[in-house]
């Protein structure tokens, strides 16, 4: 199937193993998510009737400890996404080495589509559904493309009723007053900075150099925020409804307060819009993929002309992409490694849950910044071994340290 996210998944495990060659045995097991559930979720709705919902939770390997990943609400869900996700976050957690696994779940839904009553009727029913399988020491859930902050106490409290245990380290991504982290509500593109400004200095990028991000959610807004801080120009932006660019730089806070008057970047006075247009049909310096799956394709990729590519969202490049822009001499900074500062800070969301004691912000980012420098210096110290690209660096890293495990586990 074209773009299927488990076969581009499954296609990039055997194309790293042509550099590293691990067991057959092993390779042959890091195929397979180890269970994968699809559930039915009925929810009543407000008008009284009955709606089912269908959710799953792909749960891919717990060889470096707990199933971790988050839970997605679109429309698009499906259960090769779901395993393909999950997949990654095996080697996302391994690249950055924390010790978890790799897990994800999703609910087929347009939560725009919900009430805020019925959207917390559907997060309940999803923790119903699965609770028996995850746990702090299990599997441990937390945000994605449209699920949030709010979603999570609700899921963390649905869990804490059925087991009559606080157990708050079943799910990050909390608010601060549920044992929450700080920074983690911006940890992402966090670390995606730190990872991008060592990408900057290997290229020789100037300062002040433009940046075209796809995407602006989560994730995709609070890079544009800190990239501008740091002085980069925010060139284009787009949403799922268009696109817009200011070769000037668009300014991040404005387009917020118009994001959230109209619900979308689109229209937005400071910076043209062509609804013909695309983000990937600009010329950044910097492009940032942050919405979804499989943007980046052999259709398009030839057009881009970026230097620097830094995958924020995950899965945005399909193999057949990725060889044009290694082609193309361009440096693509690959998810596992670039939106890992997730995952990061959702593990020191859980180590302070552990041990109920509170980092502070800086003592987190600092904690941040360490994780995320050194696993870039030992991903392009990986590629520059295997003379490769980053990605097959971050993979060469990631699937080694997880073949390691299972080995030692017995698991042969
Ligand atoms: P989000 O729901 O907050 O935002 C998604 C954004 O993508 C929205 O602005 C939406 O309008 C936009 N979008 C959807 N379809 C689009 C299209 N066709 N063209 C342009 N924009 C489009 O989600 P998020 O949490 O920001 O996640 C975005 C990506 O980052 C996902 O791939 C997710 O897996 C990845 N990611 C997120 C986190 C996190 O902590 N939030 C961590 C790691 C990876």
């Amino acid at each position: 199937m074209p773009n299927n996210p488990f076969s581009n998944a499954l296609q990039q495990l055997e194309q790293v193993n042509r550099l590293i060659k691990i067991d057959k045995n092993i390779l042959e097991q890091l195929k397979y998510p180890q269970k994968v559930l699809e559930v039915s979720i009925p929810v009543k709705m407000d008008d009284g009737s009955i709606r089912v919902f269908i959710g799953f939770r792909s749960q891919h390997n717990n060889a470096r400890g707990p199933y971790k990943g988050g839970v997605r609400f679109h429309p698009g869900v499906n259960i090769s996404e779901v395993k393909a996700l999950s997949t990654w976050m095996t080697w996302k957690t391994a690249v950055v080495n924390i010790p978890l696994g790799g897990g994800k779940g999703g609910v087929i839904v347009n939560p725009r589509e919900l009430s805020i009553e019925e959207l917390e009727r559907l997060s309940r029913g999803y923790i119903r559904a699965i609770y028996k399988l995850i746990g702090p020491d299990v599997d441990v859930p937390a945000p994605d493309i449209y699920t949030d902050s709010q979603i999570m106490s609700w899921m963390l409290d649905e869990y804490e009723v059925l087991t009559g245990r606080h157990q708050q380290g079943v799910i990050t991504g909390k608010p601060l007053s549920l044992g929450g982290s700080a920074a983690r509500a911006y940890s992402t593109a966090q670390g995606a900075v730190y990872v991008l400004e060592e990408a900057v200095k290997k290229i020789g990028l100037e300062p002040g150099a433009t940046v075209g991000i796809q995407g602006f959610g989560n994730a995709g807004s609070f890079m544009a925020r800190l990239l501008q801080e740091r002085g980069y120009k925010i060139a284009v932006l787009s949403d799922s409804r268009g696109t817009v660019a200011n070769y000037m730089g668009i300014d991040v806070d404005q387009i917020q307060e118009h994001k959230k008057a109209t619900g979308s970047v689109n229209h937005f006075h400071g910076g043209m819009n062509d609804g013909k247009k695309h983000c990937l049909d600009y010329e950044v310096d910097i492009l940032i993929p942050a919405a979804l799956e499989n943007s980046i394709t052999k259709e398009n990729a030839e057009n881009i002309k970026a230097k620097l590519i830094i995958e924020l969202a995950n899965g945005p490049i399909t193999p057949e992409a990725d060889e044009i822009l290694h082609r193309k001499n361009i440096l693509v900074i690959p998810d596992i490694l670039a939106n890992a500062g997730g995952v990061g800070v959702s593990y020191f969301e859980q180590v302070q849950n552990a041990y109920g004691y509170y980092w502070t912000e800086a003592e987190v980012l600092d904690k941040l910044k360490k994780m995320m420098v050194d696993s870039f210096d030992q991903v392009w110290a990986e590629k520059e071994k295997y003379d490769t690209t980053m990605r097959m660096g971050a993979y060469a890293l990631a699937v080694k340290r997880v073949a390691q495990a299972m080995k030692d586990r017995g698991r042969i």
